[in-house]
């Protein structure tokens, strides 16, 4: 049998599993059943599994040959909270909950992976297959990371993929640098004294000093950061007053920083905190800054791209291997095992055109069954590719 053929069998199986997991969805650290299911497909193949890691991860063990070598492939657990409009036979039987991500999809793919690999292991050293809790919101990945995840199972490189709508059906989407931007949130207060409005004088009007605030923080982006580099700094929430005859005493600024370059979080939070102190100071009031950091920038490493290219080069042909598609604005906390490992690549498999509410998070979303051969041959081909036989 060819490769082909092996994946053309396991097709059935990985379906089935996908339809499974997708009518019972579980939202983030509440995924037991699923890696329940998860758990019992990886013992059926005989691999080692590991159930005590981090909350509801699963992480199954195969070793082939004789190479110290290991590489670590990962796929997630979570659903989001949405309730499924797509009218599908295996619709989700949960209210509130919905594989919307394509995140069933993606588990059945590395089961069916993980099965053929255990048939016919074509690589030298061991693939540690990760199913991770809440990558949505709670930053599973994160825990994962602090519960020392990688200190039980050290990698030299970990993958994963993700069905991405808006990009050539079938494609392999890889690109050496950032692929995710990373996210900050945070939250500005002035705090000043209050006063009559007629009576500005007996008060020092914190919100002139929002009001500059903002207006000054435009040149964060705009003369702090080289021009080709990418960097939004948005304000979405300015919070203070409650009548018109009363100079409020404080006043809130919200907002968030999306970015590529890590660095750059470091540097908003650092220029804001400037900006802020200044104009307080100036205003003889105070100030209290609550600067959060989400899940960091995806980045991938040059060596992780290039192995990912290879081997899609194995199976796919040139037009379906992209290597130059822009990066995405959106989040991803696979960012926190990249970045502990040191080396790997987040995968997009392109999904084709679909409109507003069959997007990714949308109660339409349905996962291209087109993909199901794409991203298990792109396993089976990175296994190979990552650990040669002989190597
Ligand atoms: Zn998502
Ligand atoms: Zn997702």
């Amino acid at each position: 049998m060819t490769p082909n053929d092996f994946v053309d069998a396991v097709l059935p199986d990985v379906i089935e599993w996908q339809q499974h997991i997708h009518r019972n969805p579980e939202l983030g650290f509440r995924e037991t059943e699923t890696a329940d299911f998860v758990a019992g497909k990886l013992e059926s193949f005989g691999l080692h599994v590991h159930r005590d890691v981090s909350e509801t991860a699963v992480v199954g063990v195969l070793t082939a040959g004789n190479s110290d070598r290991c590489i670590m492939f990962r796929a997630e657990l979570d659903a989001l909270p949405v309730t499924e409009a797509t009218g599908l036979p295996h619709s989700s039987h949960v209210d509130g909950a919905m594989h919307a991500c394509g995140h069933d999809a993606h588990t059945a793919m590395l089961l069916g992976a993980a099965k053929l690999l255990s048939e016919n292991p074509n690589f030298d050293g061991t693939v540690y297959f990760v199913f991770q809790p809440a990558e949505e919101v709670h930053g599973g990945g994160k825990k994962m990371v602090a519960d020392g995840l990688l200190d039980r199972f050290p990698a030299e490189s970990v993958f994963s993929q993700h069905s991405w709508p808006g990009v050539k059906e079938g494609a392999v989407i890889v690109t050496e640098g950032p692929i995710m931007a990373g996210v900050d949130d945070f939250t500005l207060t002035f705090k000043g004294t209050g006063a009559h409005a007629a009576m500005p004088e007996l008060g020092d009007d914190p919100l002139v000093a929002a009001a500059e605030f903002v207006t000054s923080a435009q040149r964060i982006v705009s003369r702090t950061v080289n021009p080709r580099t990418a960097l939004v700094l948005s304000f979405t929430q300015l919070h203070g007053g409650r009548i018109n005859n009363i100079v409020p005493a404080d006043m809130e600024v919200q907002g968030t920083a999306r970015y590529f370059d890590p660095a750059l979080s470091d540097h908003v939070e650092a220029q804001i905190m400037r900006i802020a102190e200044g104009i307080a100071q100036a205003s003889g009031i105070g100030y209290k800054l609550d600067y959060r950091k989400g899940y960091p920038a995806v980045v991938n490493s040059f060596e992780g791209a290039a192995i990912v290219k290879r081997a899609a080069d194995s199976f796919l042909s040139n037009e379906l291997v992209i290597t130059d598609e822009p990066p995405s604005l959106g989040c991803e906390d696979f960012s926190y095992l990249l970045n502990a490992v040191g080396g790997g690549a987040y995968i997009w498999l392109g999904a084709g055109e679909v409109g507003g509410r069959a997007g990714l998070h949308g109660d339409q979303f349905v996962f291209n069954n087109n993909l199901f051969p794409v991203g298990v041959r792109m396993w089976l081909a990175l296994a190979e590719t990552a650990l040669p036989k002989g190597s």
